[in-house]
């Protein structure tokens, strides 16, 4: 995963930045929606779409990637990247 690929390093990161953020966005929202805000549930649901793309963006540029080489594991990086999303927010 991490440090035997320069380009693996910085597709990772940003997946963990996109992951990061929906994961704010998302907590947000759910708030917003559990008091019944309307005014901030109109103003988060932009961004929870966008973050969701960007989210699904960088998790397709691993995938897209990953097919290029395999980790030290043996795994690789498509079925590392399916073990973490399940622990992820979908
Ligand atoms: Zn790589």
């Amino acid at each position: 995963m991490l440090g035997n690929c320069p380009e693996c390093d910085r597709l990772w990161r940003g997946y963990a930045e996109a992951i990061r953020v929906a994961l704010k966005i998302t907590s947000h929202r759910q708030i917003a929606a559990i008091e019944q805000n309307s005014a901030a549930c109109a103003t988060l649901e932009p961004l929870y779409q966008a973050a969701m793309t960007s989210r699904e963006l960088a998790r397709k540029a691993i995938t897209d990637h990953g097919f290029t080489h395999r980790t030290r594991t043996g795994k690789s990086a498509v079925e590392t990247l399916h073990f973490l999303s399940r622990n992820a927010l979908d």
